[in-house]
């Protein structure tokens, strides 16, 4: 049991000034495995005047000295790598190697990423008579979801950081263990008082305090729709900048010139990764009519390697889902998909079998699948995928991009100039080609309803930085 019982504000552990607090269970056991302060509103206040007074002084701070204390946070992250692979696949649930390699392997090359880029980060320029400044925008607020936590965490705290800007970093309150090994790895690094500042609690009470308050200059918020549009709401009076990365229905779009077992396979691991607890998740598998069932066959053999198990056994490929509420939600989506006519290939409902402790659901597969069909509408959440059968390019096209949202998708073809004409079709805001991997240095985030804004890479950075013009009596030299 990992008990937290201190937040982080202005360089000190201090407690909360509530009583209560949150225990973290784990999806395997359904038993509490550690516990974190339970936030409150004074909390948070105390968190934001403390980042609102370290500002001035850390936008101030030379780019070269904030990159070393950048890297100094990369180093200890490198350090605890093991232990926060242990940590999220016992909170989030994802089986330790991946864990290990994406939930550790990913926030670690993040800090280092964003030292590196101040190394050649142009933070002025003349234009004309006028010397234009990038200065950060001011005190950040990031509220971040459980299903990547610590991912999530440092694509927002490393650019904030980054640019000058001070943080209060709000987690998941369902994985909020490892926030606390990054907030152990910062002071160690010796960041100034108040620079990054952790509280934790739920969303409606710090998360809302957070979004109003008006010392807060942004909130960079990843979750889900229904809280992304809380909180625009709730920042709007203060005209806040607001960037959201919220969730998505994202289709992978197969070609008939496609190597259809390729395809297949890539787009039903897209989908189960992570328990398919993931925003950019392949879920709809969109394949030309006359090889619909060719590719169902493909998929269910594909589902079938996805054994189901604790996240810390040696052969687990699919872990539970993060919490109870998450498990109810999937089950009503299979049994809606189920009711609403598609045709299930596999998995199901119930349990997987002998496991009736957990929160585990068994990877499932609709077939033929109505594009209008709940299930190929809204987010899911779990490992659950949508065939869905289309008549020609034009087709396919509509399809994938009739859904309120717009995250992410691909296209598979054995002609890449192909797949990438149709690629610039999709409205959203990423798109992979035949399986190309996912690029840290690339924006990533959402259009339509997957929200505003981007995260990671340079793009990821200049979130963080507002224009400034001077206008010089002389051209600017
Ligand atoms: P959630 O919206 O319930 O919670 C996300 C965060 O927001 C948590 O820290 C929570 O405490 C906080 N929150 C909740 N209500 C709030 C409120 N009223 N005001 C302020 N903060 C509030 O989402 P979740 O269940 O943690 O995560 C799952 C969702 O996140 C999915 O919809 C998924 O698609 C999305 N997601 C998107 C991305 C992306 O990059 N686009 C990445 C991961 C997850």
């Amino acid at each position: 049991m990992q008990i937290r019982d201190k937040l982080y504000i202005n360089g000190q552990w201090i407690a909360s000034t509530g009583t209560k607090a949150i225990d973290v269970i784990s999806p395997s056991t359904e038993t509490a495995i550690g516990r974190v302060p339970e936030g409150t509103p004074e909390d948070a206040d105390a968190a934001v005047r403390s980042a609102a007074a370290a500002f001035e002084t850390w936008a101030a701070t030379p780019a070269t000295e904030r990159a070393a204390f950048l890297q100094k946070i990369h180093e200890g992250l490198k350090a605890r790598a093991e232990e926060i692979g242990r940590t999220i696949a016992a909170e989030v649930g994802m089986p330790l190697k991946l864990a290990t390699r994406i939930q550790a392997g990913s926030p670690i090359f993040t800090f280092s990423m964003y030292a590196r880029m101040l190394g050649d980060f142009r933070f002025e320029e003349k234009v004309g008579n006028s010397l234009v400044l990038r200065e950060p925008v001011g005190v950040v607020a990031a509220i971040t979801p459980w299903n990547y936590p610590l991912h999530q965490i440092a694509a927002k705290v490393a650019p904030a950081l980054a640019a000058g800007c001070t943080v209060v970093l709000k987690p998941s309150e369902v994985a909020p263990l490892n926030a606390f090994i990054l907030a152990e790895v910062i002071d160690a690094a010796g960041l100034p008082g108040g620079v990054f500042n952790l509280v934790t609690g739920y969303g409606p009470v710090v998360g809302e305090a957070l979004a109003k308050h008006v010392q807060v200059d942004m909130i960079s918020f990843t979750g889900s729709v229904r809280a992304g549009r809380r909180v625009s709401e709730l920042a709007s009076p203060t005209m806040k900048r607001v960037t959201l990365e919220l969730g998505g229905k994202s289709a992978a779009v197969i070609l008939e010139d496609a190597d259809l077992a390729a395809a297949v396979k890539g787009t039903v691991n897209a989908c189960f990764l992570n328990t398919g607890q993931t925003c950019s998740a392949h879920t709809r598998m969109l394949v030309p009519e006359r090889l619909h069932d060719e590719a169902a066959g493909i998929a269910v053999e594909v589902a079938k390697s996805f054994t189901v198990g604790d996240p810390f056994g040696d052969t687990t490929k699919l872990g539970p889902l993060t919490s109870s509420a998450q498990r109810e939600r999937v089950r009503g989506y299979i049994r809606k998909g189920i009711e609403e006519g598609a045709v299930l290939l596999c998995g199901g409902p119930d349990a997987p079998e002998g496991m009736s402790k957990g929160f585990y659901v068994r990877p499932t597969i609709f077939g033929r699948v109505n594009p209008n069909a709940t299930i190929a509408q809204e987010e899911i959440f779990g490992p659950v995928l949508a065939i869905i059968p289309y008549k020609d390019e034009d087709d396919a096209v509509r399809i994938a991009n009739g859904t309120m949202y717009g995250l992410a998708g691909a296209v598979w073809s054995a002609d890449e100039e192909r797949a990438k004409r149709v690629a610039r079709r999709l409205r959203t805001g990423q798109v992979d080609i035949n399986g190309g991997a996912f690029n840290m240095l690339a924006p990533f985030g959402g259009v339509k309803q997957s929200g505003k804004g981007r995260e990671l890479g340079r793009a990821g950075l200049e979130e963080y930085l507002e224009y400034k013009s001077l206008q010089l009596k002389a051209a600017a030299k």
